[in-house]
């Protein structure tokens, strides 16, 4: 009986020590991933690397200076004041920055030569303006069920967040068919293929979504003047990416 107990004590002590073994193993690994994990960081810097990866706009616009036309405007740069600019009011009671009018009548002008018709749905708005149609878009998804972060999340998908829309600045345009002699497939595409020529380009490319942060839509042009417009539609990249070079 004596003897008995004596081997079941000895036993005890025996895993008493395994397991104070493996808790010091384990302690030991804690210590040294912590070591490696303050060294990595050291080594990258505490700014979130990845993002910068994700985001290919971040980098540029912090370093030179950019001209007006290509001011960059999306949801990680948004505008830091309202436009100063200049407008140009249109037949249709929209207004566009003064200085892109030449460019987009040209390109209206040709395109109803071409049997084409578009008309500007939507040019600037104000921050207020853009305020509301992001709540009206947010408003829209809570009636429908539902809870107010993930209607935020959807509209921003389709509605620039306020402050980081580009028809703030003024250089951007939605266009769409005159209803009554073109249709929007035909405007669509005759944008696709002749609005750089102009000054324009396509801002929310398919595919492109992660670069721009908004869905393809193939009524929303920006101009950035003729020079970057050729690059852009000629390397099928968008803004972001052009300034990144
Ligand atoms: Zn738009």
């Amino acid at each position: 009986m004596v003897a008995a107990r004596t081997i079941h004590i000895s036993r005890n002590h025996e895993k008493n020590k395994r397991i104070a073994a493996m808790g010091i193993i384990s302690l030991l690994l804690v210590f040294i991933c912590a070591f490696l994990a303050v060294c990595i960081r050291i080594e990258f810097g505490s700014v979130p690397i990845d993002i910068k990866v994700l985001n290919p706009a971040d980098v540029s616009m912090e370093t030179a200076e950019v001209p007006w036309n290509l001011v960059l405007v999306n949801k990680w740069h948004p505008l830091q004041e309202e436009t100063e600019a200049e407008f140009t009011l249109l037949s249709n009671g929209q207004q566009v920055d003064k200085r892109i009018y030449p460019d987009l009548q040209q390109m209206f002008d040709d395109a109803r030569a071409e049997g084409v018709y578009p008309i500007v749905r939507e040019g600037y708005r104000t921050h207020k303006q853009q305020t509301e149609v992001y709540d009206d878009k947010v408003a829209a998804y809570m009636k429908e069920g539902y809870i107010r972060v993930i209607a935020e999340k959807l509209a921003g998908q389709w509605v620039a967040v306020p402050g980081s829309s580009e028809h703030e600045l003024g250089l951007a345009v939605d266009i769409n068919a005159d209803k009554d002699r073109s249709d929007n497939y035909t405007v669509y595409s005759w944008l696709a293929d002749n609005a750089w020529k102009y000054g324009f380009i396509l801002r929310y490319p398919q595919g492109k979504e992660r670069i721009t942060g908004i869905d393809y839509e193939p009524w929303h042009y920006r101009y950035v003047g003729k020079e970057a417009a050729e690059q852009i539609y000629e390397e099928g990249i968008t803004l972001e990416e052009y300034l990144e070079k």
